[in-house]
């Protein structure tokens, strides 16, 4: 409990300059309240709050009709006001008892002191005083000290043996300690003594834990609710109360009536637990506290302050955000990069404030006529008075005919619009971006997918959902638009300046594109797929595509504009043919030139393996990620070298544009080839691989198989003799062990290496037809290991990175021990007892999916499984509470127009923002060569000697 001042409403607002925390004290909770709670009633007949009830209205009210009796308020303005109950006998408050015990041991029973000599008192009194130590380490050493004392060192009374039980039954020797014996025990306590204790002689005594008041919260604190049938529902709070008043009348009337004390004894526990329940319902050792319907239990003042969902983390420390949506997200390849699709039903709620300007007022009338329930319509006016009117169906023609400039128009989210869109955890810049709206039908934000803009996100589609916050100033609009929306964040990783290009296309896209650099296409279907790729391409309109009969293409990159001849190859049915790879040109600039890129989907193949381009044409090789990848890389750093040379200081943004732009267009162009030539992934493709290396796969593990078990034998054998050869003590012990690792290290290297050999077989006969290589070999998805490990041969499984296994025989360790005495020695039963685990009891996975995995191997490829599953949650576990850190450290910090980082109370943090002022996403060349940049200096240091020493001469 806090020491609470009576809220005055009329007093000004006042700055807080600190919080103390306390216990309050019975006469201040007295003067603090109202009324005198007495009565477990809560309405009459009508309804009407009872007098003396736990709803008494000097309490406050939550009734609109009705008006505070103490403040004479009605509901809403009334802040509310604190009652009291006047307890028939005292009970402890369970959330103090254990330091009452504590209190309690270390003082005398007789006289009350500290059961230390008068001078250590007196030295530890001062420590506290002078703020020597912190309080809590003087009071956690006094206390171990005087509870050992065996009499008091003041009067000499013996020490008596104090026992707690939680939450709040204190014995003394075998009897039990009632709350008024507790309490007459702490008031004896000197001042000087609290201190030392940790309490405070003020602001907490502790015998004031020891409750004969109960104040009783404000009304407007524990509303009742009119559920839909017109019944009320009172508050849990309220609930409690109301039993608190009840028990405690019930004991008032048989200590009035001298009834025997068991009886007594039995009513004062029972207000005890009430109390108990009413502060902390998730105590140890009581039994919940549940409601009468429904069994669900109640919420005591504990609950509701503690945890995630309590008053702190979710009320005051969290906020929530208007002009803020959150959805499931879905991909669209057929959205630009930076858009976002929104739904209609979002777009409709979230506005952006316009001012009405004589150029704009045409526009926001008709947006106005449209009103808030056809799309683009807007929801309120702000007049120039500061008048807010809600647009209806009722009032919008007027509210048009009347608009002027200096008004305001919420209108709709509409295309275009810049936004910010967030998914948590939030641990880098590239978690939150700026887009650009397109309001679409359906439930679900649409995020671009030809260009995977989900990387930095690290987002998938799989259910997961994200937020979408408008900016609702001209101001904040711009830095969105600029800032946030910047290319350059959409394009790379913050940390590397620009080495590294992001967001290239992935999945099925690498695929279409890999295969389109392999194919020839009939040309009418060739213009078919750049059409295609056309029509949702705004940016791409100084090239007009037409179509043409003749063989020719007309390509663009920007402003450059050139015919693009298709070579056409043997024709096909009597239609000329063009590759694939004249048609991904379309989207490369000319002065893309003498780029080589090697490949990794066929690196060792000369004629296919290096990716040449030449004036923006790709000559021969096959693309895969890595090349694509690569190519983006090259435009982006030529474009801003271009943009140098021609004198432009900040060249990045402009080029990431560019090469996102160029991206999307190749990355669309590659999803709608694979969408229209069909590519899949089924267990034939395996059959052909299984039955192509079966044979070899079988040998390599027989080989490896033989020799892990003459090792597993001759590590058996020696084992053996240590056992019976040499005493039992430590050293046998650490020789054994030692042996025992050796050879596990080395029967899991021999049991790696078939898996191993079986990829390296599987890249050198690589089959480039077959699907089950283009998709991890193209980079799209997956690797050999995947394809390996379905068709062939499942490989040593690991846990914890040792083979699977049961307790080491010699084991020292104590739950090993435990389970040696139940079953030692074998994996499962189906294999003898042995002292090393033999090659398939040890996880050795010689079947692939495609054959089946028999019982054990599937069990014990099952236990590694686990394991990684294990791993995945903690790892996310900790990568959340990391976000929770970061965000509650960060979050008012800002960088201030100085460049300097500060905090809410305008405290300067940083005096440079990240100690040297660089935004590494922003930052532009590559790291400094510092051999270079001497060699410069020196040239111009040279150059100045040579010009002064001229000069001179
Ligand atoms: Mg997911
Ligand atoms: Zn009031
Ligand atoms: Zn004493």
């Amino acid at each position: 409990m806090t020491l609470m001042e009576e809220p005055r409403v009329q007093d000004p607002p006042k700055y807080v300059k600190r919080i103390l925390f306390g216990i309050l004290p019975p006469d201040k909770i007295r003067k603090m309240s109202k009324v005198e709670v007495t009565s477990p009633e809560t309405y009459d007949e009508d309804g009407y709050p009872i007098e003396g009830g736990v709803m008494d209205t000097r309490m406050g009210v939550i009734d609109p009709g009705l008006r505070c009796r103490t403040c004479g308020q009605p509901a809403g303005r009334c802040p509310g006001h604190f009652g009291h109950i006047e307890l028939a006998r005292p009970v402890l408050h369970p959330r103090y008892a254990e330091r009452i015990k504590d209190v309690l041991r270390a003082t005398c029973p007789e006289c009350g002191r500290v059961k230390l000599p008068e001078d250590e008192i007196e030295s530890y009194l001062r420590e506290v005083r002078e703020g020597i130590r912190p309080v809590k380490s003087v009071a956690a050493e006094v206390i171990d000290r005087a509870e050992k004392r065996e009499s008091c060192p003041h009067c000499g009374a013996e020490s008596r043996k104090i026992t707690y039980q939680k939450p709040t039954t204190i014995m003394m020797d075998d009897e039990r300690l009632w709350p008024v014996d507790i309490r007459a025990w702490l008031e004896k306590i000197p001042d000087e003594d609290v201190e030392i204790l940790g309490f405070h002689p003020e602001r907490a005594r502790p015998e004031w834990a020891v409750l004969t008041v109960l104040p009783v919260p404000p009304v407007t604190m524990r509303p009742s609710i009119i559920l839909e049938t017109g019944e009320r529902a009172e508050d849990d709070l309220t609930h409690k109360l109301v039993d608190i008043v009840r028990v405690n009348l019930r004991l008032k009337e048989s200590l009035e009536a001298g009834a025997p004390e068991p009886i007594i004894e039995d009513q004062w526990d029972l207000l005890q637990y009430h109390v108990t329940t009413y502060i902390d319902n998730e105590i140890g050792g009581v039994p919940v506290a549940r409601h009468r319907t429904g069994g669900k239990p109640l919420k005591g003042i504990v609950q509701r302050l503690k945890g995630k969902e309590g008053r702190f983390r979710q009320n005051l420390a969290g906020k929530r955000v208007n002009f803020s949506a959150r959805s499931v997200i879905t991909p669209d390849p057929e959205l630009d990069p930076f858009t976002l699709g929104v739904p209609e039903a979002i777009a409709k709620e979230l506005t952006v404030p316009e001012r009405v300007t004589e150029w704009n007022i045409d526009r926001l009338r008709k947006l106005v006529l449209n009103g808030p329930n056809k799309h683009p319509g807007a929801n309120y006016v702000v007049k120039r008075d500061g008048s807010r009117i809600r647009i209806t169906d009722e009032n919008k023609e007027k509210l048009a005919e009347d608009l002027e400039p200096g008004d305001v128009v919420e209108r709709h989210l509409m295309d275009g619009d810049p936004v910010m869109f967030n998914r948590q955890p939030t641990l880098h810049i590239q978690s939150e971006l700026g887009f650009r709206v397109r309001v679409m039908p359906g439930k679900t934000f649409r995020l671009p997918a030809a260009c995977y803009m989900g990387v930095g996100f690290n987002a998938d589609f799989d259910g997961d959902e994200m937020n979408l916050h408008v900016p609702q100033s001209e101001e904040a609009r711009a830095e969105v638009r600029e800032l946030m929306g910047c290319y350059v964040y959409h394009l790379w990783p913050p940390k590397n300046g620009h080495e590294d290009v992001r967001n290239s296309p992935i999945h099925e896209a690498i695929v279409g594109i890999h295969l389109l650099s392999r194919a020839w296409i009939p040309l009418r279907e060739a213009y078919q797929l750049l059409e295609e790729v056309k029509k949702e391409g705004d940016w791409f309109e100084p090239t007009e595509v037409k179509l043409k009969p003749e063989a020719k293409y007309r390509r663009g990159f920007e402003e450059e504009i050139h015919e693009l001849e298709f070579v056409c190859g043997q024709p096909r049915e009597g239609e000329p043919l063009v590759t694939g790879r004249q048609l991904l040109s379309v989207f490369l600039p000319d002065w893309l030139d003498r780029v080589e890129l090697e490949n990794a989907v066929c690196p060792d193949d000369e004629e296919h393996g290096k990716v040449v381009i030449e004036k923006g044409r790709i000559v021969r090789g096959f693309l895969d990620e890595k090349t694509v990848h690569g190519i983006m890389t090259e435009i982006v750093h030529r474009y801003a070298a271009r943009e140098v040379a021609r004198g432009e200081s900040y060249p990045w943004f402009k080029a990431a544009e560019t090469t996102l732009r160029a991206m999307d267009k190749i990355g669309r162009l590659g999803l709608r080839f694979v969408t229209r030539y069909g590519f899949t992934l089924g267990i034939d493709e395996f059959e052909d691989i299984y039955e192509r290396f079966r044979d070899e796969v079988e040998r390599l593990c027989d080989e490896a198989a033989k020799k892990a078990k003459e090792i597993i034998e001759r590590g058996e054998r020696r084992l053996q003799e240590l056992e019976e050869h040499e005493t039992c003590n430590r050293s046998r012990i650490e020789r054994g062990e030692m042996l025992e690792r050796n050879i596990e290290s080395e029967v899991m290297a021999i049991l790696n290496q078939p898996r191993v050999e079986t990829e390296r077989l599987l890249k050198k006969h690589r089959d480039l037809f077959n699907p089950a290589y283009i998709m991890p070999e193209s980079g799209a998805r997956g690797s050999i290991t995947n394809i390996a490990r379905m068709a062939l041969i499942g490989g040593q499984q690991a846990v914890m990175g040792e083979r699977p296994h049961r307790a080491k025989h010699n084991t020292e360790h104590i739950m090993e021990k435990i389970v040696n005495y139940s079953y030692t020695d074998r994996v499962t039963p189906h294999f003898e007892k042995s002292l090393i685990p033999g090659v398939k009891e040890g996880g050795f996975v010689r079947s692939g999916f495609f054959e089946g995995l028999d019982m054990v191997e599937y069990f014990l490829h099952a236990m590694s499984g686990r394991e990684g599953l294990i791993d995945k949650g903690f790892r996310t576990a900790d990568s959340g509470y990391l976000h929770r850190r970061y965000v509650t450290t960060a979050l008012d910090l800002i960088v201030d127009s100085g460049g300097r980082v500060r905090d809410s109370a305008n405290n300067v943090i940083q005096l440079t923002y990240g100690e040297d002022g660089v935004d590494p996403a922003k930052k532009w060349g590559l790291n400094l060569d510092v051999e270079k940049a001497l060699k410069v200096v020196k040239e111009v240091v040279l150059e100045e000697e040579r010009r002064v020493r001229g000069g001179a001469g």
